[in-house]
């Protein structure tokens, strides 16, 4: 993760940057508020650490002007106790945490990994439908909690279908979607992809497969269905 510090003190920019560098975090530093932003607007950063008083520009006023600018990368404030009400203003101008002066590194790495996690949407990344559960960051399938190993096309075949479960799809559609061109409309690739997909999810299933129902169901004549549990 890439962070930037934009800290004029350097005895915190010090303390901040091993410590976070000691944890695996790459950190850019700059103490100059102007240079800052520009650093920022040019983006790549994963978070941004940002101290109030800074000379050149004044944090606040870097953070409104990313903001300004529709640049999201997260940021977290670095203020003193008796400034209470800038970092209110700061939440206010689309600061995502601050954190008061004096602090661990410790915490400040937790809270910038905090950040991350619930930006990241891990609900939005998971896609779970009966007992498949996608993950979209990682691209792994796990049936009933076990991984099974599905190639790119498989994956992709099956997210199509896990997103919109329950609806129909024609072969052309998924042909379509999933290999991207204009197949023959004859071609099977389709069915063998989804059998594929299938003995993989039979292999995941706890228990007995074989009395399990199909999670991809055929519709006859028309093409496929991801079943919604009853
Ligand atoms: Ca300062």
């Amino acid at each position: 993760m890439n962070i930037l510090l934009i800290e004029d003190e350097s005895q915190i920019a010090d303390f901040v940057c091993s410590g976070l560098r000691s944890r695996g975090f790459e950190v850019q530093h700059c103490e100059n508020g102007q240079q800052g932003y520009e650093l920022a607007l040019k983006g790549g950063f994963d978070a941004i650490v940002l101290d109030l008083m800074l000379p050149g520009r004044d944090g606040l006023d870097v953070l409104k002007g990313l903001r300004a600018q529709d640049v999201q990368t997260p940021v977290i404030l670095l203020t003193a106790r008796n400034e209470l009400g800038d970092r209110l203003t700061g939440l206010g101008l689309g600061a995502d945490d601050y954190l008061a002066k004096p602090f661990f590194v410790e915490e400040l790495a937790a809270r910038i990994q905090a950040l991350l996690r619930r930006l990241s949407g891990e609900r939005q990344n998971h896609l779970q439908v009966g007992p498949v559960l996608l993950d979209r960051i990682e691209r792994s399938a796990k049936v009933s909690g076990q991984l099974i190993e599905l190639t790119t096309r498989e994956f992709k075949l099956l997210e199509y279908l896990m997103r919109s479960a329950g609806q129909v799809f024609t072969r052309a559609q998924i042909l379509e979607h999933v290999w991207g061109y204009d197949f023959d409309p004859s071609t099977n690739v389709v069915d063998v992809c989804i059998k594929r997909i299938r003995a993989k999810l039979a292999s995941g299933e706890v228990g007995d497969a074989a009395a399990t129902p199909q999670c991809i169901e055929s519709v006859r004549g028309t093409g496929y269905r991801f079943r919604v549990e009853p």
